[in-house]
């Protein structure tokens, strides 16, 4: 089945015509006054819900998400970083005062968030719908204006945000472009305040060249291989649950899902049972029946997945549907380090499972590698939550759980290194899309004469 629909590529004179209104919006100072943008908050949360079918319908279609992760990884995230960006953005915008120093007697000094202007968002397929209109909130609540583009490899699901921003805000304000490469290039070309991109580290670096350029300021989050350890003092029962749920979500598409497996040599057996009970609770015998159980995005993507099934030893799943682009959950044992499937960033339903009995052999492997966007420990022992966490640098991640960071507004999300520059979510997400202009207020009761050529000792009082 070939899902690669074509979306055809905007025109040049389209993006540059459309850069041009929100640069005019923006310097007619509309977006900036802080009950515009909870108004615009408002309206995006109310668009969103009154879509909510067509989106579950979109994302049915394009990646066979179920109605219920739809709603929980994608809808309802939204609609909780808009309740949580209202409830607290009067706090974010206002000045913060700040210390002055002995030089500086008689002055006082803050600093105040402002909007960067014009954002540019480049979105990739994997949560199409969160992905897109996350950082949106942040650019709106910092009072920028703000061009989306969507993946072009789920096509139904960019043809529904170009129909439900372009015909509910005000296109100088909130604009959809869809388009693949081609457009993004272009709009790579134009003097945007800011660009935030999401995906993969390749395209990374060249969003990152081409913002240099001009020194546009960027925030990429990105994705790479995240570990997994999970040791011998480790509930199983739970971390196969809960690993589980990170690893098949979204068919595994999930730019923090775990990528691979090191798990304690005394707890392997134990922990490929367990796993193998929670996908049948999760999606019965049949996975690959499962109306639940997501599907790959397209045939490129499937036979890159099913070519890892040869690089060991499956231990659990391996069954595949080319009809329905599916892939079971999978366990296998790598052959060694250097098969692609622990090279390449994996990004489905396949999950390499190596043993380990010394911690440091674990802590080497990582730390030799690019820093990982996410990290999951299993342990119930606190000294080697305090190794691994005191000795791996990674973007975020969970102890005992996996995924669950990204779903909470007090942290903030992103990577490190390969994994990404800069981060998003609730205060972070405003953060990120203000720049943050300090300010000294100097008196003019007297003035410090001594830091003039022509200075005196002591103070001139005016
Ligand atoms: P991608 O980098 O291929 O595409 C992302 C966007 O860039 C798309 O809109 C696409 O049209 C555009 N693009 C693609 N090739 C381009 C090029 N040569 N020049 C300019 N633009 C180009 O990523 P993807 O396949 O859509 O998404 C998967 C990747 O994204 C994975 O690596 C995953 O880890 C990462 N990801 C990261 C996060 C995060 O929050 N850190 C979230 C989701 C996905």
């Amino acid at each position: 089945m070939s899902t690669e629909l074509f979306i055809e590529e905007a025109s040049l004179e389209a993006i540059e015509a459309s850069l041009q209104q929100h640069k005019q919006f923006f310097k007619s100072g509309v977006t900036r006054p802080l009950q515009y943008r909870k108004d615009l908050l408002e309206k995006f949360s109310t668009v969103i819900k009154n879509h909510e079918t067509e989106i579950i319908s979109a994302l049915k279609k394009d990646l066979n998400k179920s109605d219920m992760e739809a709603y929980t990884t994608e809808i309802g995230i939204l609609l909780e970083e808009i309740r949580f960006v209202l409830k607290n953005i009067d706090e974010w915008a206002e000045p913060k005062k700040m210390k002055t120093a002995k030089t500086h007697i008689g002055s006082k000094a803050y600093t105040v968030p402002e909007p960067y202007g014009v954002t540019l968002i480049i979105a990739p397929w994997n949560y199409p719908i969160q992905l897109a209109l996350a950082p949106v909130i942040g650019a709106i609540a910092a009072g920028n204006t703000a061009i989306i583009k969507p993946s072009e490899l789920t096509p139904t699901t960019s043809a529904l945000l170009a129909q439900m921003i372009n015909t509910h805000f005000d296109p100088r304000q909130l604009f959809v472009i869809e388009g693949g490469v081609e457009t993004t290039q272009n709009l790579l070309k134009q003097g945007f305040d800011y660009i935030f991109f999401t995906g993969s580290v390749p395209v990374g670096k060249v969003v990152m060249e081409a913002a240099a350029k001009q020194l546009i300021p960027v925030t990429l989050e990105l994705g790479g291989k995240s570990p997994c350890i999970v040791d011998e003092t480790a509930d199983i029962p739970l971390a196969a649950k809960r690993i589980a749920f990170g690893k098949v979500t979204n068919a595994g598409q999930t730019c923090i899902a775990p990528d691979y497996l090191f798990i304690h040599k005394s707890k392997k057996d134990e922990f490929i049972t367990e796993f193998k009970k929670t996908v049948i609770e999760f999606y019965g015998t049949e996975p690959l029946k499962s109306d639940k159980f997501g599907r790959i995005v397209n045939e490129r993507h499937f036979n890159r997945l099913t070519s890892y099934l040869d690089d060991g030893e499956i231990l659990l799943g391996g069954n595949v549907d080319p009809a329905s682009l599916k892939i079971e959950p999978t366990l296998m044992e790598p052959r060694d380090f250097s098969v692609p499937v622990m090279q390449d960033e994996i990004f489905g339903p396949v999950f390499p499972v190596i043993e380990y009995e010394d911690l440091d052999e674990v802590i080497e492997f990582v730390t030799e590698r690019p820093k990982p966007l996410a990290l999951y420990l299993f342990t119930s022992n606190p000294v080697t939550e305090e190794r691994i966490n005191g000795t791996i640098s990674y973007g975020g991640g969970c102890v005992n759980d996996t995924l669950m960071h990204i779903v909470t507004p007090y942290l903030p999300f992103g990577g490190v290194g390969e994994s990404g520059i800069g981060n998003y979510h609730g205060e972070s997400s405003f953060s990120t899309f203000s720049h943050y202009k300090s300010i000294l207020k100097q008196t003019t009761k007297f003035d410090m004469s001594f830091r003039y050529p022509s200075g005196r000792f002591g103070l001139q009082i005016i």
